[in-house]
């Protein structure tokens, strides 16, 4: 439960329950900290106190509402960050993370659990999620799914998410291809990258443990502590750039407060991808909010170099991840034992050991790369 900026709890709270018909509700097994839930941890966002964390589920289902046809109590599923309804129009197109009935604030599209801005929903981080409209926002998974719940648990969020920054940057086979950010949805950009066969797959960062999990991947690790990533981009491209550039870091990059990282993630990409490359941003930007108190830096004002840019002819692409578009296929992957997402774990705690992998995983301490909670371990 969020308590206030890098403060959470675990607290007694009542049950979730079945509120509408088409609900399921799901015993979590396997949940996960992503570096989305330090947006709200680290006190950036207007999320209210007492409410319980955690987009990134799998478990158990134990009801389903009389309106549910298709998930049944006992299967085990994976639940897609974004909470969808599959009927409006931008459900219809397949985006999912667009939804326009799901988040109750008008002029909004977009429903999460456990999310700033994104809806009542409460999270995952927890014994028992509601999962509305339970039939399109589970993803039934198949017999070894208990065996490998370390594994699909990643196809809520972070594997899909990996998977889009490629996407939207077009990734096609032979492809040279950066990423900035070798945190948890970085080195899923690369693993998507590598499955993808690009030819050259290169993470930017500067904690080391993170970048060796990269290198285990195959991918070229580069220290942006050493000296500057676009010279080391270039170098390793002979001075043309990157075909494709992936941002896996968001706005927190250049946070002024944390100071971690001072450089500019989209000007580093526009310069570090070749004259016609293609970006994909998945990285969280969020829009200025001139009236609330967290808004200390104008979050959404970015700084970019469009001139540079447009200069160069590229195309950059952004957003949230459409998870279900992609989750069925990568399931199937780990299903036939080609992919196994689950190489980016680091700890498994217990949910009553949170609060510890929250503060490890938000100071990026040595060897904390991926945190997953298993509630009743
Ligand atoms: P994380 O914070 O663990 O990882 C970010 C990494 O970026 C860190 O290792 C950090 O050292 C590195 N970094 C910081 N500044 C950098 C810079 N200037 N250049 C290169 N690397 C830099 O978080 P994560 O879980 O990997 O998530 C990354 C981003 O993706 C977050 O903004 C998160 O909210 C976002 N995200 C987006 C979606 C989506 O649907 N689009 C889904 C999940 C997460
Ligand atoms: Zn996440």
């Amino acid at each position: 439960m969020y308590e206030g900026p890098r403060q959470v709890n675990v607290e007694r709270v009542p049950d979730a329950l079945i509120e509408r018909p088409t609900d399921v509700l799901v015993r979590i097994t396997t949940t996960n900290i992503c570096g989305s839930d330090l947006h709200m941890y680290e006190g950036r966002t207007d999320f209210e106190t007492g409410r319980v964390l955690g987009h990134e589920n799998l478990g158990e289902v134990v009801e389903v509402g009389s309106a549910v046809d298709h998930v049944r109590v006992g299967d085990v599923v994976c639940i897609p960050f974004n909470i969808s309804c599959g009927f409006c129009a931008n459900c219809e197109k397949g985006l999912t993370a667009y939804c326009l009935t799901t988040n109750p604030e008008p002029g909004m599209a977009g429903a999460a659990y456990g999310f700033a801005a994104m809806g009542p929903y409460d999270g995952g981080q927890a014994e028992l999620l509601r999962v509305p409209y339970g039939d399109v926002n589970c993803l039934v998974l198949p017999d070894d799914a208990k065996e490998k719940q370390n594994d699909y648990v990643m196809l809520a969020d972070i594997w899909p998410t990996g998977w889009h920054a490629t996407r939207l940057a077009q990734v096609e086979a032979g492809d040279s291809v950066v990423i900035y950010g070798a945190g948890p949805v970085g080195l899923m950009a690369a693993y998507s990258a590598v499955l993808r066969s690009a030819s050259k797959v290169m993470v930017v960062d500067r904690h080391p443990d993170r970048l060796a999990k990269a290198e285990e991947i195959g991918a070229i690790a580069i220290d942006d502590s050493r000296m500057p990533p676009v010279d080391q981009v270039m170098e390793l491209t002979k001075g043309l750039g990157a075909d494709r550039g992936c941002e896996c870091v968001g706005y927190q990059a250049h946070d002024p407060q944390g100071h971690e990282h001072p450089n500019m993630t989209l000007n580093d990409l526009v310069r570090s991808v070749k004259f016609t490359g293609t970006i994909g941003v998945v990285g969280v930007f969020v829009p200025s909010d001139p009236g609330s108190p967290n808004d200390l830096y104008k979050q959404g004002e970015i700084a970019f170099d469009y001139g540079m840019f447009w200069f160069k002819g590229q195309t950059m692409a952004n957003g949230q991840c459409n998870v279900k578009g992609y989750n069925r296929a990568l399931m199937t992957l780990i299903h036939e034992g080609k992919a196994r997402p689950s190489w980016v774990v680091s700890h498994e705690l217990d949910l009553d050991d949170a609060p510890r992998g929250y503060e490890h995983f938000d100071r990026r301490d040595l060897g904390w790369t991926k945190v997953v909670l298993h509630p009743g371990k």
